[in-house]
């Protein structure tokens, strides 16, 4: 399968066209952003080892019965899937406490919460990805019904469902993550983007720590090793 027009560039991702209208190909990309773009960088191989880690995810994922637009991943950098039309709404699912929500309401950073917690985040970086709520969501016609937001949750929380255990197992806590998801061409709701270290925070279960994008956001150093450790956690390799 062959890229051609560039379709969309996010910040972390190009999206490409290909010969058939209902598959594109995204190439992850090496820069790094925080802060609503405010702090920027780059990893040489971020890239390929978010595409790696998410197609291994997805692939769990579609395993344990949840539609998602993955099909295939073509090289260290690019991944064959659906074209969707994206729901503006990130999905937060958080099963620790900290990062946001430790300092909107808060609470005790690395407090586990009583429950798991959904929550909805307007995909808007001009407004700097304000809170929803549900009545938000259907004002801004973001989804259509109420039913579709309640799919979303049902979606996140079947997900934090296979995940949550699934790293605890390669000792990983599974502290908060962002999904995102689309409208395929016969409208049904699937998940879309990456689950990579950038959009979701592991903290290793003996030691505490940090094997994720905080490494950035925070200035700890030590990105790319922890990236690649988290996936060679998921291949068995360690
Ligand atoms: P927080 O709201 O605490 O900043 O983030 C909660 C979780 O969602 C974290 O795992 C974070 O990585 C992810 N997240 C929230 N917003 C974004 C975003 O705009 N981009 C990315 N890559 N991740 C996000």
């Amino acid at each position: 399968m062959q890229k051609r027009e560039l379709l969309y560039e996010g910040k972390a991702k190009r999206v490409f066209l290909t010969d058939d209208k209902d598959l594109v190909i995204s190439e992850f990309k090496d820069d790094l952003t925080a802060f609503n773009g405010e702090k920027r960088s780059s990893a040489v191989g971020k890239g390929a080892l978010n595409n790696k880690i998410s197609t291994e995810l997805f692939k769990l994922l579609e395993k344990n019965g949840i539609k998602t637009h993955f099909v295939k991943m073509l090289d260290d950098k690019h991944m064959l899937h659906t074209r969707v039309d994206v729901i503006l709404i990130e999905v937060i699912v958080r099963n620790i406490a900290t990062g946001s929500l430790t300092r909107n309401l808060g609470i005790e950073d690395g407090r586990v919460l009583p429950f798991t917690l959904v929550e909805f985040d307007y995909k808007d970086d001009d407004l700097g990805d304000p809170k929803l709520n549900d009545q938000h969501c259907l004002i801004l016609e973001l989804v259509e019904h109420q039913d579709e937001l309640d799919k979303l949750r049902r979606m996140a929380r079947q997900v934090n469902d296979v995940l949550k255990p699934y790293f605890e197992n390669i000792g990983l806590n599974l502290v908060d993550f962002k999904l995102e998801f689309g409208k395929d061409s016969q409208g049904n709701i699937i998940l879309v983007d990456e689950i990579s270290p950038d959009n979701c925070r592991f903290w290793d279960i003996k030691s505490g720590e940090k094997m994720d994008k905080d490494r950035f956001r925070q200035g700890l150093g030590g990105l790319k090793v922890a990236y690649e450790e988290v996936l060679n956690r998921i291949l068995g390799k360690v």
